[in-house]
């Protein structure tokens, strides 16, 4: 068995205390606090170099950590050592005659497995076992439902693919950022793609995915993995590619729109949803259909030009209506035309963000795409729209996150945090 350390867990009688200490004097950066039901705690990490500090939090009176902070005050909990196999790790420890308090993993924070060893087999040191997460595996995005006012929204899925993380995160370093999104050997991060189903007056479709015309080589280079699609997910929401009355593009990038069409056997291309109007953003068409150098290789002909062809493209000016509770608003930045959607009902607001912040990990300021064109005005749209977010309780739709599909962006002194609605783990 190979152990490294992963953490050191502090169990905490006064959180804010903690913190004063903990991240304001030592400026350990926090990430955001995570609910662990198993345990009854909310484990607060702070990266420590290459291994973090726990802050564990009681959420209730019988939590073994109120039992603990009760009898022995707060202070040193426990030592959490990775492991490859946690499975295969608590078989061998079984087979010495360690003592376990876990004889079978359970979930931990970060989506992790986690098992704890009795101290009396420890000479007196509480040990976490803990198998992080496999990269991918079991991530299984899944369809979200939740009601707003008077409409219906429902998170698809159309699998997963992966892009450069420098990229991704433009001028932030990667030991920042990979504490975020791990990096596979080719230094790509894991994305999901997560078109929205609105269910009002009629049935709309957000975005939809990179769908499946891609080549062989495109596969590898995004390790597009579809194995669970658009056709699976929408199966899965009641609904038939037939019932599609309005889809409408957030912009004309690949991962957003390949799913707008599908190329039949004969090898034509034709609209993937035979009875809808597609509506896209009459700039953003103008710009998708002449490319340039530097965004050629995300604007795919095929995705689009057969809409026009077909008769049932709707180009639209401006920040309209698409239809009643749910209206476009431009945002340019990551393209000249890009448009995040507003979707309002009941008093409610939730807003489809795209690719101006594409996940939860891109809520910070400078945390922008150096695939924006115009990285300026992602930073002053994202200025004044995470504080009218914040201020409104926008519910914020993920559209590239891999794991939460929609929450809240908090603040807590001047630090931004999502609070997960609809996630995956
Ligand atoms: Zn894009
Ligand atoms: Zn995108």
């Amino acid at each position: 068995m190979k152990a490294t350390i992963d953490h050191v867990g502090i169990a905490v009688g006064d959180l804010e205390a903690s913190l004063a200490f903990f991240r304001d004097v030592l400026g350990l950066e926090l990430e955001a606090p995570e609910e662990v039901p198993s345990q009854r705690v909310r484990a607060h990490f702070l990266q420590a170099g290459e291994a973090a500090l726990e802050l564990v939090e009681p959420t209730a009176g019988d939590s073994p950590i109120a039992k603990f902070v009760d009898r022995r005050g707060p202070g040193l909990h426990h030592v959490a050592l990775r492991v490859d196999d946690i499975v295969a790790a608590l078989a061998e420890l079984k087979a010495r005659g360690v003592r376990l308090i876990d004889e079978a993993p359970r979930p931990g924070a970060h989506n992790s497995l986690v098992a704890f060893i009795h101290p009396s087999s420890t000479h007196g040191v509480l040990v976490e076992l803990k198998q992080g997460r496999q990269r991918d595996e079991g991530w299984g995005m899944r369809n979200h439902s939740i009601q707003l006012g008077g409409l219906a929204l429902t998170t698809l899925t159309d699998g997963y693919f992966r892009l450069d993380g420098g990229a991704m995160f433009g001028v932030v370093p990667k030991p920042l950022w990979e504490k975020r999104a791990p990096a596979d050997e080719r230094n790509r991060i894991t994305l999901g793609m997560r078109p929205l189903l609105v269910m009002g007056p009629r049935l709309m479709l957000i975005d939809a995915g990179a769908g499946g015309k891609m080549d062989a080589k495109s596969v590898d280079i995004y390790a597009l993995d579809r194995t669970r699609n658009l056709t699976h997910s929408l199966a899965e929401s009641g609904h038939a590619v037939e019932d599609i009355e309005i889809v409408l593009a957030s912009h004309l990038h690949f991962d957003h729109v390949g799913g707008f069409t599908t190329r039949d056997p004969s090898g034509e291309v034709r609209p993937t949803f035979p009875n809808a109007r597609y509506v896209v953003r009459t700039e953003e068409w103008e710009d998708a259909t002449h490319p340039h150098e530097r965004n050629r290789a995300s604007y795919l002909q095929d995705d689009f030009v057969p809409l026009q062809a077909a008769g049932v493209l709707d180009l639209v000016d401006g920040d309209a209506e698409i239809m009643p509770g749910v209206r476009v608003r431009w945002t340019g930045g990551h393209a000249r035309s890009h448009q995040v959607v507003m979707i309002e009902s009941g008093g409610r607001t939730a807003v489809f963000v795209a690719d101006m912040m594409p996940t939860t990990a891109h809520i910070d300021e400078p945390w922008i795409m150096g695939y924006d064109l115009y990285p300026m005005e992602t930073l002053a749209f994202k200025r004044g729209f995470v504080r009218e977010a914040i201020d409104n309780e926008y519910l914020i739709f993920f559209e590239h996150d891999p794991k939460i599909a929609a929450g809240y962006i908090r603040e807590k002194g001047r630090r931004k945090y999502v609070e997960p609605v609809l996630s995956d783990s």
